[in-house]
């Protein structure tokens, strides 16, 4: 394999001088700061908000180094990890020219993403059985293909994918290959992440939105190559991570205990609620979840779906998706929305007449 990563990049951002901002030219703490026309007064909501925040999160950057075993310049903090994919297309893909590769059934957001930087889509969908299908991606692959993107465990699926079949992947692609792990801290298989020292064009993306349960703080993680990290900060907005969530983000990580007792509580529901949906006669098939939810084949999905909105509970109807005919994706809740959930998706009886 040859990866180069300067030809890979598009030819005006390898060229391209950041921003500085205030923050960049003076990183120190102590001092008098007149240099960003901040409110010397303090903040006019409870709190201190009134000086910009640190532009490069150093301070989240270097706990989160220490627990997933990487180098502190090896993560990315985005709003969201959604930005993180963002700012990957917009580094790598030509618009109108390169084009990227996606496996539904898959993640919304990468096709989303892709047609908002005019990025053409290839589709390879997964196996039956919602594998990767190494030979048949690699073919799909041309001189314009800069960027794949691999979700394990796979939302809607659940599922993880076979390493084996990411290695294949890697190894054979001279661009960049996304291992989103949005849903790994449920999944009973370590990161990627322990893989970036070997693979220069694995890029693996991570959230604080599903396990550490701050979904509304808008912070998502990054992992690659210390060359890959800086050119998302060079492209990326300067405060991209508010104060707040820096903060916030910062008291989470001080405790990472309390994510393996919340996760240990929702694998305990969805192993309960996997039992009670197999139990059910109408049921065709509970797949295999890895993460928080499970999906699930049963007939007129779409019809249990809106009556369970009738009945105020909310699950996805993913019955138009590759792949996931008459599926239904159910969030694993608290029990007792488990209970409520598998009561009324009981109760629903099919209309007798046509
Ligand atoms: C939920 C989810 C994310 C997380 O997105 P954020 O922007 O970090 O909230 C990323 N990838 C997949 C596959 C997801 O399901």
């Amino acid at each position: 394999m040859s990866f180069d990563l300067k030809s890979l990049l598009r030819p005006h951002i390898a060229g391209l001088k950041p921003y500085s901002s205030a923050r960049d030219e003076y990183a120190g703490k102590e001092g008098i700061f007149l240099d960003a026309n901040e409110n010397p007064y303090g903040s006019t909501a409870p709190g201190n908000f009134n000086r910009y925040p640190d532009p490069y999160q150093i301070e989240i950057k270097e706990k989160l180094a220490e627990i997933k075993k990487v180098k502190p310049d090896q993560v990315f903090l985005g709003n969201g990890s959604d930005e993180a994919i963002d700012l990957l297309l917009r580094a790598f893909c030509n618009p109108g020219k390169d084009n990227m590769i996606i496996l539904p059934p898959t993640y919304g957001m990468y096709e989303v993403s892709a047609s908002i930087n005019d990025v053409e889509i290839k589709r390879v969908p997964l196996s039956e059985d919602f594998q990767l299908q190494p030979r048949k991606i690699l073919e799909a692959v041309n001189d314009f293909t800069k960027v794949i993107f691999i979700c394990s465990p796979n939302n809607p699926t659940g599922n993880l994918m076979k390493k084996k079949d990411i290695y294949q992947v890697l190894e054979n692609f001279n661009g960049i290959v996304v291992v989103d792990e949005a849903y790994i801290d449920f999944a009973p298989e370590v990161s990627m992440v322990a893989e970036l020292e070997k693979y220069p064009n694995l890029v693996v993306i991570q959230t604080f939105s599903k396990a550490w349960g701050l979904a509304a703080l808008r912070i998502g993680m990054g992992f690659a190559s210390t060359q890959i990290i800086s050119i998302l900060n060079l492209i990326k907005p300067p405060y991209n991570i508010s104060g707040l969530t820096q903060e916030k983000v910062l008291e989470a990580l001080s405790l990472p205990n309390a994510v393996y007792g919340m996760v240990g509580k929702i694998m305990e529901g969805k192993n309960e609620l996997v039992r009670k949906l197999e139990e059910m006669d109408e049921v065709i098939q509970v797949y295999h979840s890895d993460a928080n939810f499970v999906l699930v084949k049963i007939p007129q999905a779409k019809e249990i779906y809106h009556y369970l909105i009738e009945e105020k509970i909310i699950i996805r109807d993913r019955s138009k998706v590759t792949l996931c005919e008459d599926c239904l994706r159910i969030s694993v809740g608290t029990p007792e929305e488990n209970e409520a959930f598998l009561t009324a998706f009981a109760s629903y009886t099919k209309p007798t007449t046509k």
